[in-house]
């Protein structure tokens, strides 16, 4: 994949001109997602908080934007339609706009809410803070991640957990074989998370 990310990127000679990055940084730097000093360039917490939660999506693809040029180039020779590029792209932000605003709004989330007490620690009495990826004390190692086998953990699941020492039925965990299921998770002798599992409830 990044082999052949590099050959696009080659071939076409890049993305952007030099006037397009001057701008792109500009306005990362008006955003607080960078700050630049001196000669230096640093990404803030915020920066970081956006990169993680969009490193999925297309849009931060440099491969999409070199294959759209790597089109245009199409169209240029005489080989590609302008009709099938504006088409794909159509449909592409048609993509975009169902699910960007969903994963920033997450992000916006983890930025405000870094740092909030949601409980006390089990093993030593301490604060629990949300933090970016997980759910942790302030003082020792206790931990419970914000995702666990592809089920986001929320922060009220998490309260519920710290309270009770186990949370109500959670549906949509996805097991390393991709089987869907259903659990609760509770806090185990060593405050570890763990599995509960329901007999006779099956996952939809
Ligand atoms: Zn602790």
């Amino acid at each position: 994949m990044k082999l052949r990310r590099k050959k696009i990127l080659k071939a076409i000679e890049g993305i952007g001109t030099e006037a397009t990055r001057a701008n792109i940084l500009e306005t990362l730097k008006r955003q607080e997602y960078i700050e630049v000093n001196a000669s230096q360039i640093r990404v803030t917490d915020k920066g970081c908080v956006l990169c993680e939660n969009i490193k999925d999506v297309e849009i931060s693809s440099a491969e999409m934007t070199a294959k759209w040029e790597g089109y245009l180039k199409k169209i240029h020779d005489g080989t590609g339609t302008q009709a099938a590029f504006l088409g794909s792209i159509q449909r592409f932000i048609e993509h975009l706009i169902a699910v960007v605003p969903q994963q920033l709004a997450t992000a916006q989330i983890d930025v405000t809410a870094e740092s909030q007490a949601i409980g006390t620690c089990p093993t030593c009495g301490k604060a629990v803070l949300e933090k970016f990826k997980v759910f942790g004390c302030e003082s020792c190692d206790f931990v419970i991640f914000k995702k666990i086998l592809n089920k986001k953990i929320s922060r009220t699941m998490c309260v519920k957990l710290l309270k009770t020492r186990k949370t109500n039925l959670l549906k949509g965990f996805i097991s390393k074989n991709g089987k869907k299921f259903n659990a609760s998770l509770r806090l185990d002798d060593e405050n570890k998370v763990a599995f509960k599992f329901i007999p006779f409830t099956k996952a939809k």
